[in-house]
């Protein structure tokens, strides 16, 4: 089923994001997480993909795993710098063929290694041509990337705004937010998205705090602001990970219940494989 219409039917609920298993242990893992969090009935799962293809392989044996559990729609995340459209068809055939109805539509990151990214003359440059491409292939339903605090290489959060439009021309149906750990960016990026008339269902992507030095890392990619008095609290049990994952899993069910009593029903939650932490978040819930 199209996700879009799982929404439609669904104001309440959550969804849930794995990261391919690149062993088979992982895989084993990826069994035994799923098979504890699929009794809180997901609106849907999904799986990410390694930019530029890294993990094509471990992402459809992970997609593979989820389909044949038969509990939840299952989305695959594809991305498409340094893609070429051939590869990217052939793929979106094979997810065709398996009866995979939805794709989260990326464009990926650029390589770290300093090496310049030139992305001109190259199959796909942005995300929204990876959306038009999927359309004119299949009947795909597509998710794409927003983000509450502004893409690290946006000019504007106002830019931002326009980007997702260009997307949602393109054929996006609804959207998954980066994290974010202060409700607020949320709330106003919800704001700026209605005054620009976007009206697509855009889930709060929710990531729960394990390991603050980790995640602080992330942060800084991912332009992301870690509320000072949380990174404080929690940076006090560098010495204890036990303790500072018990901290934090307050904080991600303390912000889960700020975005409930605010009338958000949908949360996806980026999983990381973690079905102890999830479990105890989703029963405080
Ligand atoms: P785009 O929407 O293409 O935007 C990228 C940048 O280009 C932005 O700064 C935007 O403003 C700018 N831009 C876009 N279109 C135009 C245009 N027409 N003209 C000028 N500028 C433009 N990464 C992975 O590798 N694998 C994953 O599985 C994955 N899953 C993710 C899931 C979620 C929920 C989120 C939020 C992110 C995920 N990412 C993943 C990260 C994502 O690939 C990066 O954030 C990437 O840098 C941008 O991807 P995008 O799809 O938002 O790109």
């Amino acid at each position: 089923m199209r996700i879009s219409e799982i929404l439609k039917a669904n104001p309440q609920g959550v969804s849930f994001e794995f990261f391919p298993p690149k062993t088979e242990k992982a895989q084993e893992a990826l069994r035994a997480t799923y098979a504890v969090l699929k009794k809180y009935k997901p609106l849907y799962v999904s799986m990410t993909y390694g930019a530029g293809g890294t993990t094509q392989n471990t992402t459809r044996e992970g997609v593979d795993i989820l389909v044949q559990a038969k509990d939840a729609e299952v989305m695959p995340h594809l991305t498409c710098i340094g893609a070429k459209r051939a590869g990217i068809a052939a793929l979106l055939q094979q997810y065709h063929d398996r009866g995979i109805e939805n794709i989260m539509a990326l464009r990926g990151d650029p390589p770290r290694d300093g090496r310049p990214c030139d992305l001109s003359g190259k199959d796909f440059c942005y995300a929204s041509d990876l959306v038009a491409f999927i359309r004119s292939q299949n009947s795909f339903c597509t998710g794409i990337a927003v983000y509450p605090e502004g893409h690290i290489e946006s000019a504007s959060i106002e830019q931002d705004a326009e980007i997702t439009r260009k997307k949602i021309d393109a054929g996006a149906e609804f959207a998954v937010t980066q994290m974010f750990f202060d409700n607020r960016y949320y709330f106003r990026m919800q704001e700026r998205f209605r005054a620009a008339g976007i009206t697509i269902p855009v889930l709060p992507g929710i990531l729960p705090l394990t390991d603050v030095a980790k995640v602080k890392q992330f942060a800084a990619i991912a332009r992301t602001t870690i509320p000072r008095h949380i990174e404080t609290a929690m940076s006090r049990f560098a010495d204890s990970p036990e303790d500072m994952e018990k901290l934090g899993i307050e904080f991600t069910i303390a912000q889960c219940r700020e975005l409930r009593e605010a009338g958000i029903g949908r949360l996806h939650f980026f999983t990381l494989n973690r079905p102890s932490v999830m479990e105890t978040i989703l029963k405080a819930l």
